[in-house]
């Protein structure tokens, strides 16, 4: 067997062969592997989760504390390999905690399921428009269980693409506490025929889409410009601070090219509790970016204004963060609460219901963004993320434990960021006794 080429049966040996496959073919050197297959529990399960499965992905699990949203302290768990990101989302908190944290908003979990008609006429289209009740039935009926929860059959709705004359039938269909792919990928393949014949046309395809614009949260804060001073670099007043942060809004509103990272920005906290509660994050991205771009032009998921002061801060200004997106998550349902990873999450938020965690998401999204911009409009981000990087160099030069931190500092204090450099230091701090 050449290497890096796997035997095309792969997928159909089972998990011990495919491991053994892999270490055959690869050969990965201990410490890779141990990352990856060490547990073989883990494994097993990655067997049942996914095709072809030879382990599972440690990404870095963290928590951000000190969050209020509500009027509820709450500890935000993470699955993130960004260095900076928890960290910034707990400094975030606790700034915007002096103005009472953040309050959420959110609709019901309702998705639409699509399915594509050709060759439907009017008269068809007309037919099926008449009978959205009999549709409504049958669907409740292939899911009884979303009905007697309070979901299921919300009514649909007809179009046709202008250049394939395609008929667009989309099933509106609350999923309760689900993120509701499955749910609504069943119910669309179950009256797919009874469509058909009402129609007269044929079905192409049918799926859910994950636009979720229907499956909006949002989040704002309040904060008096004067809990801004902490945070303010030496020099810059709070409200200067509070000045800029409104102009890189204003900037993220006008340059494309920066909404991109603006979103980012967010998307950095929304997609590390997407993935610790294992919700499908590609789901939520995609949605996300899509509602950015609704206009025609991409646009910053969140924004900040000053306003004229309030009853308990008179004659002083308020700086208000706002977000609102698509947020299609479940608290059960796929893998979330299933593999025992997303269950601890889903513990340290308290067992939230799917549209409380969508409320969640939507206020750690502004407050990861907030804490982005306002690193740079004060002493710009690189100074938080060079401490992370000279982390590394101190970890790929050999220091463990106790002496990363040392090493670190000593990279940092001295400025020589390479990985000569933090080799060097360790060998130094190590001779001297201080690591
Ligand atoms: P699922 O198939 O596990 O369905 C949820 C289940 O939970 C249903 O059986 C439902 O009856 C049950 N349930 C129990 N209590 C409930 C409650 N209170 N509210 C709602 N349902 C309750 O999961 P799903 O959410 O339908 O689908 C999610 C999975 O589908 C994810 O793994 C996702 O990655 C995957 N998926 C996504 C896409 C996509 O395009 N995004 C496409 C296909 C599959």
């Amino acid at each position: 067997m050449s290497l890096g080429k796997l035997p095309e049966k792969f997928r159909k040996l089972d998990l011990q062969q495919r491991q053994e496959q892999v270490r055959l073919t690869f050969n990965p050197e201990q410490e890779e592997w141990q990352a990856v297959a060490a547990d073989s529990g883990l494994s097993d399960l990655a067997d049942i989760m996914v095709e072809s499965a030879i382990g599972s992905l440690p990404v870095p699990l963290g928590i951000a504390t000190g969050f209020l949203i509500d009027g509820e302290k709450l500890s935000i768990p993470m699955a993130v390999e960004e260095p900076s990101v928890i960290a910034a989302a707990s400094y975030a908190a606790k700034i915007l905690n002096q103005g009472g944290g953040l309050s959420t908003w959110g609709g019901q979990s309702l998705m639409t399921a699509q399915i594509f008609l050709e060759g439907a006429a009017p008269e068809g289209e007309h037919q099926l428009r008449r009978r959205e009740e009999q549709i409504g039935t049958l669907v409740d009926r292939i899911q009884p269980g979303m009905k007697a929860r309070g979901g299921g059959f919300r009514g649909f709705e007809l179009s046709r693409l202008p250049e394939s004359d395609i008929l667009v039938v989309g099933l509106r269909i609350d999923v309760r506490d689900a993120m509701g792919a499955n749910a609504l990928n069943t119910a669309a393949e179950g009256v797919k025929s009874e469509i058909e014949s009402l129609s007269g046309g044929r079905a192409v395809m049918c799926i859910l889409s994950n636009a979720a614009r229907e499956r909006r949260s949002g989040a704002r804060f309040s904060l008096p410009v004067s809990k801004l001073s902490a945070a303010a670099a030496a020099g810059m007043e709070a409200e200067e601070v509070a000045r800029r942060i409104v102009l890189a809004s204003r900037i993220a509103e006008e340059d494309e090219q920066r909404a991109i990272t603006h979103n980012k920005g967010i998307m950095n906290g929304i997609s590390a509790l997407v993935l610790a509660t294992l919700n499908d994050t590609r789901a939520v991205e995609a949605a996300a970016h899509a509602w950015a771009a609704r206009s025609g032009r991409y646009q910053p998921l969140s924004t900040y204004r000053l306003r004229g002061g309030s009853a308990e801060s008179v004659g002083e200004q308020l700086l208000e963060g706002t977000i609102e997106l698509p947020l299609a998550v479940g608290s059960l349902g796929g893998a979330v609460g299933f593999h025992p990873a997303s269950r601890l999450a889903l513990r340290v938020l308290g067992f939230p219901g799917a549209q409380r965690l969508a409320r969640i998401a939507a206020a750690v999204g502004l407050a990861q963004n907030f804490a982005a911009v306002l690193a740079l409009v004060t002493g710009g981000i690189q100074r938080g993320h060079m401490k992370y990087h000279a982390a590394r160099l101190a970890y790929a030069a050999g220091a463990r434990g106790k002496e990363v931190r040392r090493v670190a500092e000593a990279v940092a204090n001295e400025g020589q960021y390479s990985p000569e450099a933090a080799a060097g230091i360790l060998r130094r701090l190590r001779r001297e006794g201080k690591a």
